[in-house]
């Protein structure tokens, strides 16, 4: 069964919200000369809880919009495929980051799939037909997730979008629409987030580290790309412009496997190996609203 986001979670949100205002609220006007050590401290602490928290936020933002635009499955057989592989992902990757991942299907035309600050990870329903086999699904979602782990979105949009973070704390803090602005912006771009070309090379080598570590095979994301080479132009999933098929990837993974025998030797190469995925066809889906 999906886990649609629980109310307990909006209120734990709520929660954290006031939380972070209280903390302001309570705190010293600024002092311009030489504060205590203690209190530099304190605020770094401060700081670095604020990033996460925005990164919470704008994932919620991103949420509560997919969601007005009825493209998140609330629920469908689907998830049944789904589920037991983002299960041992999470279990694999939430030691490496401090929010709840959490899957959702979402349904669009091109498959894709695409992970949002804060641990929301979006499964387009049509990628799911797409991929040839389980590892295939799990190397992508595995992918996704270590961009998240990376804070590379959040890093992205504060550079495309010329924002500090301090400037969208503020926002957030005070209710601004700012973060609802860059929420939107963001999902503008989830289909084209530039992200560069070494940032989705760490993607993917801590992302076979993940795949590894959850027991799907971590070779299913040099399959995937070898298969989109093989793809006719008009085949070339959207997910292509996001990761384009670099041989370099490709060779960076393989190299990250061998440096690391005892992690992936006893994987086998063969995409003949991969665990066949059994999507019903047209399976239903039940919309959140
Ligand atoms: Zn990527």
């Amino acid at each position: 069964m999906p886990k649609p986001i629980s109310s307990s979670l909006l209120l734990a949100f709520t929660v954290l919200s006031l939380g972070i205002a209280g903390c302001t609220g309570s705190r010293p006007a600024p002092q311009e000369q030489n504060p205590p050590a203690q209190t530099q401290q304190a605020q770094k602490v401060e700081a670095s809880q604020q990033d996460q928290d925005q990164e919470v936020q704008m994932g919620q933002e991103v949420f509560n919009q997919l969601k007005a635009k009825g493209e998140i499955v609330e629920s469908s057989p689907l998830y049944d495929e789904l589920k037991p592989i983002a299960d041992a992902i999470t279990q694999a990757a939430q030691p490496r980051y401090n929010h709840p991942f959490k899957f959702y299907l979402v349904h669009e035309t091109q498959p894709n799939a695409f992970a949002t600050p804060g641990g929301n990870v979006y499964v387009v329903d049509s990628l799911l037909y797409f991929v040839k086999n389980k590892e295939q699904l799990a190397g992508t979602l595995c992918h996704e997730v270590s961009h998240t782990i990376h804070h590379d979105t959040m890093e992205l949009m504060e550079k495309q979008e010329k924002i500090e973070k301090r400037e969208l704390g503020a926002a957030v803090l005070m209710g601004s629409t700012r973060a609802h602005l860059l929420a939107i912006a963001l999902i503008g771009k989830l289909h084209s987030l530039g992200y560069s070309r070494g940032a989705e090379e760490r993607a993917d080598l801590t992302g076979s580290d993940v795949c590894a570590q959850t027991g799907y095979n971590p070779w299913g994301l040099v399959w995937l790309f070898q298969d989109f080479k093989n793809a006719s132009s008009t085949e070339i999933p959207q997910l292509l412009s996001d990761h384009p098929n670099d041989q370099n990837r490709v060779d960076a993974l393989k190299r990250h496997f061998k440096e690391n025998p005892a992690v992936f030797q006893k994987f086998n190469p063969d995409p003949k190996s991969g665990t066949p995925i059994n999507i019903p066809k047209h399976a239903e889906e039940v919309f959140m609203h």
